[in-house]
C-alpha cells in the first residue's frame, strides 16, 4: 500500500540521515522512526529489516526508469507496472524498490 511505503521511505531517511530537516533532532528523528515503523505493514518492516542487514547502502531503493538503482538491472514491465501502486521486489537483488514520483509528492 502506498501509505506504508511513505512510512517506509521516511524511516529510509532518517535511518541514513538523509532527511534533509535541520528541526529534526536525534531525539525527535527516534521518536518520528518510531511512529514510522508502527504505520507499515509488519511483514514489509520485517522484510526491510532482514535486507538492511544485507545491503549496506540501504534495502530501500528508487526505480530510475525501469531500473533498479540498487543493483542497476532493468526491471521486468510487470514489476515497474506494479510500482505505481506501492513497493516492489527487485528480482536481481532483492532490494525493495519504489516509485518516487508516487512518493515525493507527498506533504509528511
Ligand atoms: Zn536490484
Amino acid at each position: 500500500m502506498l501509505s506504508d511505503l511513505i512510512a517506509l521511505v521516511r524511516l529510509h531517511e532518517m535511518e541514513f540521515s538523509l532527511a534533509d530537516d535541520p528541526a529534526l533532532t536525534p531525539d525527535r528523528a527516534e521518536v518520528e522512526m518510531r511512529r514510522c515503523r508502527a504505520e507499515i505493514d509488519p511483514a514489509l518492516l520485517a522484510r526491510y529489516e532482514q535486507l538492511k542487514r544485507r545491503h549496506a547502502s540501504g534495502a530501500l531503493v528508487e526505480a530510475e526508469n525501469g531500473i533498479c538503482s540498487g543493483c542497476r538491472v532493468t526491471l521486468p514491465r510487470t514489476s515497474a507496472a506494479r510500482l505505481k501502486h506501492g513497493p516492489a521486489s527487485c528480482d536481481h537483488c532483492g532490494r525493495i524498490i519504489f516509485d518516487p514520483d508516487s512518493v515525493y509528492h507527498f506533504q509528511y
